[in-house]
């Protein structure tokens, strides 16, 4: 049975050890933090969404979808729930998302460090990977100057959201040495900024809406959900999930806007909607007429936003200002400016070019021996349990083929 070092024990690092250690191979698993799975402990706020009943390739996203698709056959939702069954973790189901049981994703971690320990892998913590070569066998250098030997070595480093945990993006440098390329990595699944000088008054406010994504006045996605105003801009789960393509945008130097629509309706429908409530209440200000509607904090911004002075009865508003204010609530429209960073993102769009990679191994094609798995890769999902999703199946390709 093959020697193997697995480089990193992150959620896909950790399943290719268990796997290769289930296959009787002598597993070194060198991980920089002295603990692994420290990212793990704050998935899905610290419940772990691990997986997704909607499995889809839709919810994926890389330069090459038949890669995706081959690795994701090999290992799907079943077989995660089935390997994480088998450890211990019985699955709760909410709006399609799979959380452990006891909502913990300390279990999650907890039950993968026992199968490590029962597997006899030698889980080296503190080890920073600093050079591989390849000569017969693997050279794998830590910084302090220890060298660990291997016949295969597996590269799962993450990508470079949340450096903190030890993903800072310099496994890139590890696999660019053995001639592998770069997608040039951007944060994906992250909060947006956007232009706008309402943002301090509006911070805090909820709502559940529509964020529609334009990039060059084109609509690119759409999603729903609860919608966070902060300082900066917005957040929130529909947010998140148009990120990768707004990051993308603003780096290509396109034009980027988020539509917000308060109300899912067109600009018609809802102008007679507010003709009528404001019928109801014809010596109110608009200020007043719209408490109810939307959320408080709300209404002096908007009246700001389409210069309507805030003391206007609802009974002296024009066809115009009706026009203006149905508009605003269907369809608030942002420049997107910005994105809040690889610290507070949750996923790397972009990494190695799966091109090089062999879909059915995850063997570099160009360095015999040679593995990769996880975010590194440039693979990436929704949010709703796919980037584990895709850390477990790689991990589990990766691991397998590592220990043939
Ligand atoms: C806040 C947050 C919440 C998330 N929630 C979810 C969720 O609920 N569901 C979901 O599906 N996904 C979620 N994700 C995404 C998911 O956690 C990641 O996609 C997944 O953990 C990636 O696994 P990985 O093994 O590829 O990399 P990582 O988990 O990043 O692990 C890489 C490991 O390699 C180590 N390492 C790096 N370089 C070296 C080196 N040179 N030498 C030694 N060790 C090294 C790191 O310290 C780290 O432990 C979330 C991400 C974040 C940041």
């Amino acid at each position: 049975m093959p020697n193997i070092i697995v480089i990193g024990g992150g959620a896909s690092g950790i399943v290719a050890s268990i796997i290769a250690g289930r296959r009787k191979a002598k597993v070194t698993l060198l991980e920089r933090n002295d603990r692994i799975g420290k990212k793990i402990l704050v998935t899905g706020n610290g419940r772990c969404n691990y997986t997704n009943f909607d499995m889809r390739l839709d919810y994926f996203h890389g330069s090459n979808r038949n890669f995706i698709d081959d690795v994701l056959k090999l290992f799907d939702r079943d077989d995660t729930l089935d390997f994480f069954e088998k450890l211990g973790i019985m699955p709760k189901i909410e709006e399609g998302k799979i959380f452990p049981m006891s909502l913990q994703s300390s279990s999650v971690l907890d039950v993968l460090r026992y199968e490590l320990e029962r597997l006899n892998v030698n889980v080296v913590t503190g080890a920073y990977v600093t050079e591989i070569s390849k000569k017969k066998e693997f050279e794998v250098k830590i910084k302090s100057g220890e060298v660990f030997h291997s016949d295969k070595v597996i590269i799962a480093t993450g990508g470079m959201a949340m450096p903190v945990s030890g993903s800072d993006g310099n496994g890139y440098k590890l696999a660019k040495e053995f001639g592998h390329s770069i997608i040039t990595p951007t944060p994906s699944l992250v909060q947006l900024k956007l232009e706008s000088d309402k943002l301090k008054a509006i911070n805090g406010v909820k709502f559940e809406g529509l964020a529609n994504l334009y990039i060059d006045s084109k609509l690119i996605r759409q999603e729903k959900g609860e919608i966070l105003f902060t300082d900066y801009g917005v957040s929130g789960p529909p947010i998140l999930q148009l990120s990768r393509e707004a990051v993308r945008g603003m780096n290509e130097k396109r034009k980027v806007e988020l539509e917000l629509k308060l109300f899912d309706k067109s600009n018609e429908e809802f102008k007679d909607y507010l003709s009528k409530r404001f019928s109801y209440m014809p010596y109110k200000t608009v200020e007043i007429g719209l408490i109810g509607l939307i959320n408080k904090k709300l209404i002096i911004p908007i009246l700001k936003e389409i210069n309507l002075d805030k003391s206007s009865l609802v009974k002296e508003l024009t066809n115009v200002d009706l026009d203006k204010l149905a508009n605003i609530l269907t369809s608030w429209k942002f420049k997107v400016i910005g994105d809040k960073g690889w610290g507070q993102a949750q996923s790397t769009a972009g990494g190695i070019l799966t091109q090089d990679i062999d879909p059915n191994t995850l063997e570099s094609k160009r360095i015999s021996g040679l593995y990769f798995c996880g975010e590194i890769l440039d693979v990436d999902g929704d949010c709703g349990g796919y980037n584990l999703q895709w850390a477990w199946a790689s991990g589990y390709v990766a691991g397998l083929n590592a220990s043939k």
